[in-house]
């Protein structure tokens, strides 16, 4: 019997170990939390990312290795890969936690990049506002996920509140893209070499936190193959082995620019499960055991949607037809990711429909 360890046993790992159980593969995940979500559908070992003789009697159970959220030192996943094939490695893991490196791996590999600047104090980010203009964002470099750690800036007399409420951390000042739709792209690499895709998804940020997403986006194909391409490059650089998500600005002049990327399955892709023939917790699983990809069509066009914060009751939920709902058991905090629901149907006008009626019980994500 095969067994895969995620690092993180949120709700990413318990998609990934339902998504391996039906394959017969097993999943087990480490994770500080006394409460991981994914208890309920697989063991989790209680310990720090850190802890390496936990970690280590953890791999002594394995065949392969992966993780589920950025926050894990890549040292972590260089020390395991001693060990056994660990996937993706730790270098996409590493550059995808620093805002600045991984703007310049999208630019090395051709995409375009929003103009930025490094800011190592408020000093830089005086330099770094004449530079680019405003208004800009200022996110910090590392830790920041769902629009924590990031302040916007209008005006030059917001520069020092904007610096403080980041904490005077390293941090990198973008500019504010005008865009006109945020699209995800999520590819998938097999110890193979072997590559494929989804569809392009469109997504809607509330508060910075997604809380809608489309799939297919109604994107040229002429922008979706760029994408692939730069992609493409991007994966084999890199040599990442499993699911990678890149998030993207669509602006109004039909340029794309990369924002930033994520080295697992990515909550863009959760339509994936219904919505395309292989579901990309599915295809993770495959890609970082060698086995076949499976097709990342689209069956159908599906929206996504997130449940973030409160629960709507479960049976106001179930009672819109073909909505499949995804709870994750976790308690209901402000800002918290709780669960999530997919529509799915031929007719777009349908599938709009059914998500509009969605988006009157689930309300938006709310500021944090
Ligand atoms: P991020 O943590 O970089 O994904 O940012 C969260 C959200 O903030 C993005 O999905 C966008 O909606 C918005 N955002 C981030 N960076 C920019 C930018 N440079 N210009 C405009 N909006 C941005």
């Amino acid at each position: 019997m095969t067994t895969v360890g995620v690092l993180g046993a949120g709700q990413l790992a318990r998609m990934l170990a339902l998504a391996a159980h039906r394959l017969g593969i097993t999943v087990r995940a480490l994770d500080p939390s006394d409460h991981p979500c994914a208890a309920p559908v697989c063991p989790v070992t209680q310990a720090s990312f850190t802890d390496l003789p936990a970690i280590d009697r953890f791999l002594d159970t394995l065949d392969a290795l992966t993780f589920e959220f950025e926050s894990i030192p890549a040292d972590t996943i260089r020390h395991a890969a001693e060990r056994l094939p660990t996937h993706p490695n730790a270098e996409s893991l590493r550059l995808s936690q620093d805002r600045v490196l991984e703007k310049q791996v999208f630019s090395e590999v051709g995409f375009e990049i929003p103009r930025f600047a490094p800011v190592d104090s408020l000093e830089d980010l005086h330099t770094g506002a004449d530079h680019i203009g405003l208004p800009a964002i200022l996110k910090s470099r590392t830790g920041g996920y769902d629009g924590r750690s990031q302040a916007r800036i209008h005006n030059h007399d917001q520069l020092a509140d904007a610096w403080a409420a980041i904490g005077a951390v390293p941090a990198i000042l973008e500019e504010l893209v005008p865009f006109e739709r945020e699209i995800s792209l999520i590819g998938v690499r097999s110890t193979t070499g072997e590559i494929d895709f989804y569809p392009p998804v469109e997504n809607l940020h509330i508060n910075s936190t997604l809380y809608t997403s489309r799939a297919p986006a109604e994107l040229s194909r002429a922008h979706e193959l760029e994408a692939q391409h730069h992609a493409r490059t991007m994966l084999e650089r890199l040599d990442h082995v499993g699911v990678l998500c890149i998030e993207l600005f669509l602006t109004r002049n039909a340029r794309l620019l990369a924002n930033e990327f994520a080295p697992r399955v990515h909550n863009s892709g959760h339509w994936t499960i219904e919505g395309a023939h292989t579901s990309q917790f599915e295809n993770h699983i495959r890609a970082i055991l060698g086995l076949p990809l499976g097709s990342t069509e689209a069956i159908a066009h599906s929206a996504m949607i997130n449940i973030v914060g409160v629960e709507p009751p479960l049976a106001k939920l179930l009672a819109i037809e073909s909505a499949r709902t995804h709870l994750y058991t976790k308690q209901p905090r402000r800002g918290r990711k709780l669960g999530h629901v997919t529509v799915t149907d031929n007719d777009p006008a349908h599938t709009n429909a059914l998500l509009d009626r969605l988006t009157a019980i689930i309300p938006p994500p709310p500021g944090v």
